[in-house]
């Protein structure tokens, strides 16, 4: 219910009589309703979940303070419906959400109100976590905790990338998860120069460093965590760079304070990587946001000047990439708390060579 008045007092604010959430992520935060192609319209007096005959048991049953409305045929002729039988004109969307070619059917469709752009709303709502919502995300990160220690064995010279995933995959699905958060990243040897690299058949030899970086979804709500570990002793030069990411890595985290600037926090990272003359191979964002999207709001870059305030869920990951060599990257998810930052991510950082 909180999430509902708090909505209603920023769709107050903007003059929207009735919002239309499109987005899954959205309405799922918000109603509880997981299932893929509906619409939720939020009025002043009530919630409406609009789904097609799949999703009616299912709206019904994970959302129960909601109205369910089956629709069939054209969603915009049953909106148009909705919107005149309820008596709101002024109509919030989300241009994030809804396409352009949706909108201009929309106008075409759906006669006699205005629409608004309501980008963010939603956003701003879930960028700080309840209680309940903490709870989901502690499970959500251990779960990952978990699977990742249990799949240390399988790390070994001759070991496909993809064996390596599939292995932690399998173990967050037996732990609960409802799938991995994203597409899971094993890097190893030259290809942890990628920040991004999914896994691949490349197998993993002796003396290599493996970066992986993955989560779990669970309850809706995701995780996030990345280590880079050592196949065999690592060489001088990936030792140098894990102890600077470490170090980097852990004086960012103890920056995570309420009303720090995500900025500020960046800076502390990216200050260390540079004064140890590796400013140019850490070419990405220190962190971001998690919840029901992977990557959602704050993002912790050099030029947000958004505050930290307790009750927000971020990571902390910063890397060096050296091309053709390899890379480190080490990943841990933040709750802001209100006497400091409380890192979630129960994983050891200490350089672990198997
Ligand atoms: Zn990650
Ligand atoms: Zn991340």
């Amino acid at each position: 219910m909180r999430k509902i008045v708090e909505l209603r007092a920023l769709m107050s604010e903007k003059g929207i009589d009735a919002l239309l959430i499109e987005k899954q992520e959205n309405y799922f935060y918000l109603t509880g309703m997981s299932g893929e192609d509906s619409f939720c319209v939020v009025t002043h007096q009530k919630v409406v979940m609009i789904v097609d005959f799949r999703f009616t048991s299912q709206a019904k049953a994970q959302a129960p303070d909601c109205e369910v409305f089956e629709y069939s045929g054209d969603v915009f002729a049953t909106l148009n419906t909705m919107f005149h039988d309820l008596g709101v004109s002024r109509i919030g969307y989300d241009p994030e959400s809804t396409t352009c070619s949706r909108f201009a059917q929309a106008e075409k469709k759906i006669f006699n109100v205005k629409f608004i752009d309501a980008s963010g709303l939603l956003e701003t709502l879930r960028i700080c976590k309840s209680e309940d919502e903490m709870e989901i995300i502690k499970k959500a990160v251990g779960i990952a905790d978990s699977a990742f220690s249990s799949s240390l064995p399988f790390i070994r010279p001759g070991v496909a990338e993809l064996d390596v995933a599939a292995e932690i995959e399998y173990r967050m699905r037996k732990l609960g998860a409802s799938g991995p958060s994203f597409e899971t990243i094993v890097a190893s040897g030259a290809r942890g120069a990628l920040p991004h690299g999914v896994a691949s058949e490349k197998i993993i030899k002796f003396g290599e460093a493996v970066t992986i970086d993955f989560g779990a979804v669970y309850n809706g709500y995701c995780s996030d965590m990345t280590r880079t570990v050592f196949v065999g002793t690592p060489k001088p030069q990936m030792k140098r760079i894990y102890e600077i990411v470490l170090v980097a890595q852990k004086n960012a985290l103890a920056g995570c304070l309420a009303k720090a600037t995500c900025r500020e926090v960046d800076a502390i990272a990216r200050g260390i990587i540079s004064q140890a003359g590796f400013g140019e191979n850490f070419g990405h964002g220190t962190g971001h946001g998690v919840g029901v999207e992977i990557h959602e709001a704050p993002r912790l870059n050099s030029r947000s000047e958004i505050e930290l305030q307790e009750g927000m869920v971020v990571t902390v990951e910063p890397g060096i990439y050296l091309p053709d060599v390899g890379g480190v990257r080490i990943e841990d998810m933040v709750l802001i708390g209100e006497a400091g930052p409380i890192i979630l991510t129960q994983t050891t950082k200490e350089m672990l060579v198997i």
